[in-house]
C-alpha cells in the first residue's frame, strides 16, 4: 500500500483479485480492509521497532548513515496526525474548539518522531504517541512522550546519535538531564519560552553586529571571536551571509547545566518563482540556539548547521509523508493501528529513499521527478513486471 502510495485500506482492497499482486505476496491474496484493520489493531510495535533497528544497522554498515562535523545528529519533533469531531478512541487527545461561535470538542492524535540526520540521508527511526491526560501544562505531554522515545532509542541503540537538535519546546531541564546522563548533547532553538535566558543572551549578544574582538564586558565567559561565513549557493537558493556571535556559561533558575548560546544574523536574498517570474526578496533573519556543546568541542558553524538541520524532520520527514504518502489519512481509528502504520511507513520511506538515492542509476534519475519514479514502481507492481528492468 505504501509502496504504491495508495491512500487507504479500501483503495488497497480494490486491487484484490488481481493476479499481479500474488507474485509479490508469495501466491497469497491481498487482505481485505477489515482484515487489515483487525491485524493492525493487534501487531506488537516492539517487533516493528526491531525491524527498524535492523534497517538502521544495515544503513550504518553500508555507510549510508554517518557523522557530520564528527557527530551523529538526530532530531525529535511532534506532529498531529489527524483530527475529528465525530470519531474518537480511548487514547484520543481532546481540545475545545470554537466553530461559528459554538464550542465543540475536537479529538486528535499527536506523536513525537525521532529521525537520524546525515549528509544526504534522513532516517525516521521511531515514534511515540502522546498519551491523554498525562500532563496539565501545554507542551508537557509532548516532552513526556519525547523522553520515553529518546530513552527507548538509547536503550536499544546507545550509539545512534551524539547530538539532538530540536525545537524550543524541548529546551527543558528534564531533556538536558536525560541527555547528559547518557553522554549526549542538545542543540535547541532558544525562544520566548525561556524568557530569562533569551533576555540575557540578547543583552550579551546584541542584534547589531559587533566588530571582531569587541566582546561584551558583561559576558559570563569571554565571548569567543565572532565567526563570519557564506552558506553555499544551491540551485534557486542564493548564498547567504552569516554572522555568528556566541557566549558560554548561561544558566537559568531551573537549568543548572551551563549552556552556550549562539546567535546567527543571516542576510541575503530569497529567490521565488511568482507568476512565471523570478522575484528576489531580502532576507534579514535572526536565530538563537542554546546548546550543551562547549566551544572547545564544536565551533559556531557546527551549531548553526545542526540548528538548521532541525528543519529536515519537518521538510524531509512530516511534510513529505503528508503530501506524498497520505500519512494524515486515518487508515483505521485505533491507537495501535495508528502507531503501527507510522512505523511501517518509516520502513517504507527508508527503503524507498535508499533505493532512489543509492541503488537507482543516475541516468534513470536524471530528468525525472521522484513522483514519476514512484508511478513507475506502482505501475510495475500492478502489471507484475520488474522496474527498473534487471541487468542483462
Ligand atoms: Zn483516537
Amino acid at each position: 500500500m505504501f509502496c504504491c502510495r495508495l491512500p487507504s485500506f479500501n483503495e488497497l482492497e480494490q486491487h484484490r483479485g488481481k493476479s499481479s499482486w500474488k507474485r509479490w505476496l508469495f501466491g497469497h491474496q491481498l487482505p481485505s480492509a477489515d482484515e487489515l484493520a483487525y491485524v493492525t489493531e493487534r501487531i506488537e510495535p516492539t517487533g516493528l521497532r526491531e525491524c527498524l533497528g535492523q534497517l538502521y544497522e544495515k544503513l550504518k554498515r553500508n555507510k549510508v548513515l554517518g557523522a557530520q562535523h564528527g557527530w551523529m545528529l538526530a532530531a525529535v519533533d511532534g506532529h498531529e496526525s489527524f483530527c475529528s469531531y465525530k470519531r474518537c478512541c480511548e487514547k484520543c487527545l481532546q481540545r475545545t474548539v470554537t466553530v461559528g461561535g459554538e464550542q465543540k470538542i475536537q479529538y486528535y492524535h499527536r506523536l513525537v518522531a525521532f529521525q537520524i540526520i546525515c549528509e544526504g540521508f534522513e532516517f525516521l527511526f521511531d515514534a511515540e504517541l502522546l498519551e491523554p491526560g498525562e500532563c496539565s501544562e501545554p507542551g508537557d505531554d509532548e516532552v513526556a512522550a519525547a523522553l520515553r522515545l529518546i530513552t527507548r532509542v538509547l536503550d536499544n541503540h546507545p550509539r545512534c546519535f551524539d547530538v539532538l537538535t530540536c525545537d524550543a519546546l524541548y529546551l527543558r531541564p528534564s531533556v538536558i538531564e536525560l541527555l547528559e546522563k547518557r553522554g549526549k548533547h542538545l542543540v535547541a532553538v532558544l525562544k520566548a519560552n525561556q524568557p530569562q535566558l533569551l533576555a540575557e543572551a540578547r543583552t550579551l549578544l546584541p542584534l547589531e553586529a559587533q566588530l571582531q574582538g569587541e566582546s561584551s564586558p558583561h559576558a559570563p565567559a569571554p565571548a569567543p571571536a565572532e565567526q563570519q561565513f557564506k552558506t553555499p549557493a544551491a540551485p534557486g537558493k542564493p548564498a547567504r551571509h552569516v554572522l555568528l556571535q556566541q557566549a558560554e556559561g548561561f544558566r537559568t533558575e531551573s537549568i543548572s547545566t551551563p549552556l552556550r548560546v549562539v546567535h546567527s544574523h543571516e542576510t541575503g536574498v530569497r529567490r521565488q518563482r511568482i507568476a512565471g517570474e523570478w522575484v528576489e526578496t531580502p532576507i534579514d533573519s535572526h536565530w538563537w540556539w542554546a546548546t550543551t556543546l562547549p566551544c572547545s568541542l564544536a565551533d559556531g558553524k557546527t551549531i548553526f548547521d545542526f540548528g538548521h538541520d532541525r528543519w529536515k524532520i519537518e521538510n524531509e520527514g512530516f511534510n513529505e509523508l503528508v503530501t506524498r504518502w497520505h500519512c494524515s489519512h486515518c487508515f483505521h481509528h485505533h491507537p495501535n493501528t495508528i502507531l503501527v502504520l507510522w512505523l511501517i511507513l518509516f520502513m517504507a520511506h527508508a527503503v524507498f529513499h535508499c533505493f532512489y538515492k543509492r541503488n537507482l542509476k543516475p541516468e534513470l534519475r536524471r530528468g525525472h521527478t521522484v513522483i514519476f519514479i514512484v508511478q513507475l514502481i506502482a505501475a510495475s507492481m500492478r502489471q507484475n513486471r520488474w522496474w527498473p528492468p534487471p541487468p542483462g
